[in-house]
């Protein structure tokens, strides 16, 4: 069961409701150092075969996990961070995916 930390995430305004925004992408850290970009796709995918995408808190020395969830405005799917995540480790604090390349 691989493990992966979401280091930064892309969101998108939510189409219906202005200022929701939904989490549709993120970059994840290996142990060793390689990065990897997901898309919506691909997550949902790997969360199907209990692959497991968590962040860190580093106030709080805890990690969160994040879960799929859908807009009740415009029923896209997107990402968020369960309630029980410390504020510094929420997916909206994280900075954004870098530009492909
Ligand atoms: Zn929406």
């Amino acid at each position: 069961m691989p493990l992966y930390q979401i280091i930064s995430a892309t969101s998108q305004p939510c189409a219906l409701a202005g200022r929701q925004t939904h989490v549709i992408g993120v970059s994840t850290a290996i142990v060793g150092g390689e990065r990897r970009r997901w898309s919506m796709t691909e997550i949902v995918k790997a969360l199907n075969n209990c692959d497991v995408f968590y962040t860190v808190s580093h106030r709080e020395k805890s990690v969160a996990l994040v879960e799929l969830t859908c807009c009740v405005h415009c029923q896209r799917i997107f990402l968020r961070s369960r309630a029980n995540a410390a504020p510094d480790s929420r997916l909206e604090q994280l900075p954004p995916c870098p530009p492909t390349t």
